[in-house]
C-alpha cells in the first residue's frame, strides 16, 4: 500500500516507522523531520497517490485545516484514516467531507502511549463504515495489538472519551483511596493487596498503580516521568465534557475530572507529569 503519514511526532513518527517497515509511506510534519522516513515538502504531496493518508494531529481545528487541503488532492476511492484523539463533531465534520469528495473515512483514536506507538502495540477504537475499516485493518495489525469497530463515523472518539473519563474518574478515586488509607494507618502494599482482587480494582489500580514500589513497573516507580502526561488527561476529559454538553448527558464525576486535572495541571506542579502523579497531590492536601 502507498500511506501518506501527516503528522510525525511523538506517536506519529513511530506509527508511520513501523509501517514504512513493510509499506511505502511518504511523511509530513510542519516541525518535526524524523530520521529513516521519505518525507514531502507539504501535506497535498504525502497526500497525492496514497492509498490510504493517516492523519496524527493533535486537536480537531488542525485535523479540519488538513483534511480540508489533502481531500482535495487524494485519488478517488482512497481512505483518510484519523488517528488523532479529536472532538467527536471535528471527526464527524470530516467524515462528511471525505464522503463529499469520493473518499472514504475512519476516525481511530488509539490508546497505548508513546510506548505502544514504538512496540506497535496500541489499541485502536474504530468509527467508519465497514469497507472502510476493513482496508485499514492490516495497518491497524501493524500498529497495534487490537482494534475494535465501533461503528459509524466518530464513534471511534466518543469510544476513546468515554475511556478516558473512566480512567481519569479511577486514577483520582485509586489516588484518594491510597492517601486515605495512609492516614488510616493502611500499609500500601496490603492496601494494594486487598483492592487489586477485590471489588475496588481497576487498571489504575492494578496495571498503573500510582503508589510507587507497589504493584507491576509504571511511571509511579521512574518519579513521575509520562507515561501518559497529565495534560493529555485534561485534554481527553475537556472532549468528554464537550460531547457530554453537545449530548445533554449528565456526567458528574466526569467533570469533577475535568476540574480536578485542569487545577493540577494549570494551578500546581501537574505539567509534565504522569497523570498518576494525582497521588503526591493528594498526598500533599488535607481536607480543608
Ligand atoms: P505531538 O505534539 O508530539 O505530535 C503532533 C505533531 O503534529 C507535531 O509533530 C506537530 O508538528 C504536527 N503538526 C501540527 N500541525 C500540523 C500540520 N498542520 N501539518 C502537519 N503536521 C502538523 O503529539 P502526539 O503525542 O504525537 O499526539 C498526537 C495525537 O495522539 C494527539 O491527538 C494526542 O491527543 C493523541 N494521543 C497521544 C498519546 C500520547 O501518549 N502522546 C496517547 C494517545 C493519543
Amino acid at each position: 500500500m502507498k500511506i501518506g503519514f501527516i503528522g510525525l511526532g511523538n506517536m506519529g513518527a513511530p506509527m508511520a516507522a513501523n509501517l514504512a517497515k513493510t509499506h511505502d509511506v511518504v511523511g509530513f510534519d510542519t516541525v518535526a523531520v524524523p530520521e529513516g522516513l521519505t518525507l514531502a515538502d507539504n501535506a497535498a504531496d504525502a497526500a497525492t497517490d496514497a492509498d490510504v493518508v493517516i492523519t496524527m494531529l493533535p486537536n480537531g481545528d488542525i485535523l479540519r485545516a488538513v483534511a480540508f487541503d489533502i481531500h482535495a488532492v487524494m485519488k478517488a476511492g482512497a481512505v483518510h484514516l484519523d488517528c488523532s484523539t479529536v472532538d467527536v463533531e471535528s471527526a464527524r465534520a470530516v467524515a462528511t467531507q471525505a464522503k463529499a469528495a469520493g473518499l472514504q473515512a475512519v476516525d481511530a483514536p488509539v490508546s497505548g502511549g508513546i510506548g505502544g506507538a514504538t512496540n506497535g502495540t496500541l489499541t485502536f477504537m474504530a468509527g467508519g463504515t465497514a469497507d472502510a475499516f476493513g482496508i485499514v485493518q492490516p495497518l491497524f495489525d501493524i500498529m497495534g495489538q487490537k482494534a475494535v469497530h465501533c461503528g459509524d463515523a466518530g464513534n471511534g472518539q466518543a469510544a476513546k472519551i468515554c475511556n478516558n473519563m473512566i480512567l481519569g474518574v479511577t486514577m483520582i478515586a485509586t489516588s484518594e483511596a491510597f492517601v486515605l488509607a495512609d492516614k488510616l494507618g493502611l500499609d500500601r502494599q496490603a492496601m494494594f493487596d486487598v483492592v487489586s482482587t477485590s471489588s475496588g480494582y481497576s487498571w489504575s489500580m492494578n496495571a498503573y498503580c500510582p503508589a510507587p514500589g507497589i504493584g507491576p513497573q509504571s511511571p509511579a516507580d521512574n518519579d513521575y516521568q509520562p507515561g501518559f502526561a497529565a495534560e493529555l488527561m485534561l485534554k481527553d476529559l475537556n472532549l468528554s465534557q464537550m460531547a457530554a454538553e453537545a449530548a445533554d448527558a449528565d456526567t458528574p464525576m466526569g467533570h469533577a475530572a475535568r476540574d480536578l486535572y485542569a487545577q493540577f495541571v494549570e494551578n500546581e506542579d501537574g505539567i509534565g507529569k504522569d497523570f498518576s502523579a494525582m497521588l503526591p497531590r493528594f498526598e500533599k492536601r488535607t481536607r480543608g
